[in-house]
C-alpha cells in the first residue's frame, strides 16, 4: 500500500507514503523533499549557520 504525497521541491521525484512511512521529508513550510535533497539542504543550512 502506497500513497503519492507529492513531489520533491528540488528534483521533483515523486514522494510516496509506504506502509505509513513517508519516502521523504516535510519541511516547516509544508514543501516536500526526498531524502537525497533533504541531506543536501541540511548541509547547506549547516554551513550557513556556521557563518553566522
Ligand atoms: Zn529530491
Amino acid at each position: 500500500m502506497e500513497e503519492l504525497i507529492g513531489h520533491c521541491r528540488i528534483c521533483e521525484k515523486p514522494i510516496y507514503c509506504r506502509m505509513g512511512f513517508l519516502d521523504g521529508v516535510v519541511q516547516s513550510d509544508q514543501t516536500l523533499l526526498c531524502f537525497d535533497c533533504s541531506a543536501a539542504v541540511h548541509e547547506e543550512q549547516m554551513s550557513v549557520d556556521q557563518e553566522e
